[in-house]
């Protein structure tokens, strides 16, 4: 069976993000699942090899890990010229969007983004227009690369033992543009990660202030949820840039959308509408967020929302 390349993605703190798990199980229905990992693998290898890696390849070395994105690219490009592998998976995050970019470049190749399904045949269903529609794709110049958007599918364990290769890093001059000079890890409470939480609760211009997000922030808590907020929210320093949802923000597709306060503007929608379920709790009868949410409540957050809190708090 061909080997199909799965990007991993994963930080020192997190170890595999779910998405590459998610991209493992994707890549299964397609060939023999390969994961290729920048930096330090034998963290990794365990948890890759749990959900199906048969291979890791391992590239590590100043050159990938002191600068930005473009000698992953080109290391990936090497990999595809040497592996012939049936299809690229990257995640459809800001750094695996860019090394896609460069590697469909680099290799004269058609590229899908924002995919949710792959089919057997490289058929991929991709979420187009700021997520107002879905349509059915697929790559006609050379093999299928696509970016997967995380919580497209469940990640389902397959255990494997990965044999280990190290791959021999050579990038050019031109990829060495851009160094790193210097990484902050960020500050992470216990709540999941945005993107790839399979909960999230925002809130919107209707909290009125930061200190109200904390009534946000406990029902996320007791869900075991992130917590996101609008672009209006964001703006208005109630809660910090990085948790926007939106077209200029985070996309989030989790199981449960909980809205508390949200219009609903179309550029909210962009980054939330292929939740699962939504759930909306807005004083507006005619705010658009009703005409997306499988669950409304129209009534003040303040007095809605400390009811669901004491209910979920009965049952736990
Ligand atoms: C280029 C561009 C990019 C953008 N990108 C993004 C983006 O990434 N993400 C994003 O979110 N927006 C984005 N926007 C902004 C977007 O157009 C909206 O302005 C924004 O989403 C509105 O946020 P909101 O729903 O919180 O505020 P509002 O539209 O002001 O809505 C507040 C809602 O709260 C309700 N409300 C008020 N008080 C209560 C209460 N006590 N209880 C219950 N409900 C209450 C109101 O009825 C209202 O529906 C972008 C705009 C542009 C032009």
């Amino acid at each position: 069976m061909a080997e199909v390349l799965v990007v991993v993605e994963a930080s020192p703190a997190a170890g595999v993000k779910k998405v590459t798990l998610e991209m493992l199980t994707l890549a299964r229905g397609l060939g023999s699942p390969c994961a290729v990992v920048f930096g330090d693998a034998a963290a990794l290898t365990d948890r890759l090899g749990e959900y199906g890696a048969e291979k890791v390849y391992a590239a590590s070395g100043e050159d990938v890990q002191d600068y930005l994105v473009a000698p992953k690219a080109t290391v990936v490009a090497g990999l595809v010229r040497s592996v012939r592998p049936a299809a690229v998976l990257l995640a459809s995050t800001q750094e695996g969007k860019e090394i896609a970019g460069r590697l469909a470049v680099k290799l004269d190749n058609g590229l899908l983004t924002d995919v949710v399904g792959v089919e057997a045949d490289g058929t991929a269903t991709q979420v187009i227009f700021a997520g107002s529609g879905v349509v059915k794709s697929r790559v006609t110049r050379g093999l299928p690369i696509v970016t997967v958007r995380p919580n497209s599918v469940p990640a389902q364990p397959a255990p494997v033992t990965p044999v280990v290769e190290q791959v021999t890093v050579s990038v050019a001059e031109a990829d060495k543009l851009a160094r790193v000079v210097e990484r902050v890890a960020e500050a992470r409470g216990a709540r999941p990660e945005l993107t790839e939480a399979s909960i999230v609760v925002s809130g919107g211009r209707g909290v009125g202030n930061a200190d109200n997000f904390a009534v946000v922030e406990e029902l996320a808590d007791l869900l075991g949820g992130a917590v996101g907020a609008s672009r209006a929210a964001v703006d208005a320093g109630f809660y910090p840039h990085q948790f926007q949802v939106g077209q200029t923000g985070k996309t989030v597709s989790p199981q449960l959308y909980v809205a508390l306060g949200i219009s609903g503007a179309i550029q909210h929608r962009a980054g939330m509408q292929t939740s699962k379920t939504i759930v909306a709790v807005n004083k507006d009868a005619e705010a658009p967020i009703f005409e997306l949410a499988d669950f409304g409540v129209v009534g003040d957050l303040f007095k809605v929302v400390p009811q669901a809190t004491d209910e979920i708090r009965k049952r736990k």
